[in-house]
């Protein structure tokens, strides 16, 4: 599914859940991991998880989609779009939002990428991102952390 079929899809489930028309733009975001999209406040875009649009993944990525709506549609309406509203809860469950973001085994794919070790206790790290050597020390005895392996 490309950026026109998804923004194509997002309108359609507007009309027919919420009876209202979707008048701003759906962007694919491939760096999600461990959320299925996001709705914007400021310019009221919604971002949508790309490892969802595999045909696969039909049924979550409509879950996802009507979650992210009810948001939208309750903050542009001035009512509660939190997850803690009453208005959010309620317009959720009768539109048939997905609550959580459905688990596809994104989190546990996360490669750390980088290995420190501590030069005194020679406690080891694997981190998914670099970490600043001069700033972190070691949790355990605050020895300097120097970079063993990298990955990428
Ligand atoms: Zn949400
Ligand atoms: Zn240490």
């Amino acid at each position: 599914m490309n950026q026109t079929e998804l923004q194509k899809l997002v309108e359609e489930i507007s009309l027919k859940y919420f009876y209202l028309p979707f008048r701003h733009e759906v962007k694919i975001n491939n760096r999600m991991t461990t959320t299925g999209g996001r709705y914007f406040l400021n310019d009221h875009h919604i971002d949508i998880n790309g490892h969802f649009l595999d045909e696969k993944y039909r049924s979550d990525l409509v879950g996802i989609i009507k979650h992210e709506l009810t948001h939208y549609h309750l903050h542009l309406a001035g009512l509660g779009y939190q997850h803690r509203n009453r208005d959010f809860k309620n317009l959720l469950a009768r539109v048939g939002g997905s609550r959580y973001t459905p688990d596809i085994g994104l989190r546990r794919r996360q490669v750390k990428n980088y290995l420190y070790e501590c030069e005194d206790c020679h406690f080891q790290y694997p981190r998914v991102r670099k970490v600043n050597t001069r700033k972190y020390r070691c949790g355990r005895c605050g020895g300097r952390l120097k970079l063993v392996r990298r990955n990428k």
